[in-house]
């Protein structure tokens, strides 16, 4: 049995960057169906003891879909928080300098890769084997948890259920309100656990 983790902070906590409707619907509709999809779909099947990473590396079709969406998710909400305008600090800083050019530069590419990326899916920061950082687009439920390569740092959902009820189709919009709400800290410590 796969559990909806309960979300870090009050439902209405990132307004007025994420609406508490948005929440309601993309936690409350989306996030926590994935979630009771996955439960029926591994329901007697060799999955379903299985946690929820081992799930994502050994299936595919609707429990990979399902189990994916779970994890990208639960992932998605621990990178917001509703302290705002936080900065990168020390080795994740110096990283992004080293593999970006600059914060800035960093910035612009993250925003214009989840800007221009067809469909729907994720945008994630990753740091490689070797500490290297870069972006990285997944279409649909794909994960980087699914293979090896590289350990996720950052994710960004682009999916429209993301951010329609707020921004309709505009999604640079949300690509801005989604930036001054980045959880740093939180990036930082994924970074350390490498
Ligand atoms: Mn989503």
């Amino acid at each position: 049995m796969i559990e909806l983790p309960k979300l870090p902070y009050k439902r209405d906590a990132l307004e007025p960057h994420i609406s508490q409707k948005t929440i309601d619907y993309h936690y409350g509709q989306h996030h926590a169906g994935y979630v009771k999809n996955l439960n029926n779909l591994i329901e007697g099947s060799p999955f379903e003891n299985m946690n929820l990473e081992a799930i994502i590396k050994k299936s595919e079709g609707s429990i990979f879909n399902n189990a994916a969406q779970v994890w990208n998710h639960t992932f998605y909400w621990n990178c917001i928080s509703p302290e705002e305008n936080i900065m990168p600090q020390a080795v994740l800083l110096k990283n992004i300098e080293r593999d970006f050019g600059s914060y800035d530069d960093f910035k612009q590419l993250f925003i214009k890769q989840a800007a221009t990326f067809f469909g729907s899916g994720w945008l994630w920061l990753v740091c490689d084997k070797n500490g290297k950082l870069s972006l990285l687009q997944t279409s649909n439920a794909d994960t980087p948890i699914a293979r090896d390569e590289f350990t996720p740092l950052l994710t960004c959902d682009v999916w429209e259920h993301a951010y329609y009820l707020d921004q309709q189709n505009q999604r640079l919009a949300y690509l801005n309100e989604f930036w001054q709400i980045i959880n740093w800290r939180f990036v930082e410590k994924r970074l350390s656990e490498v």
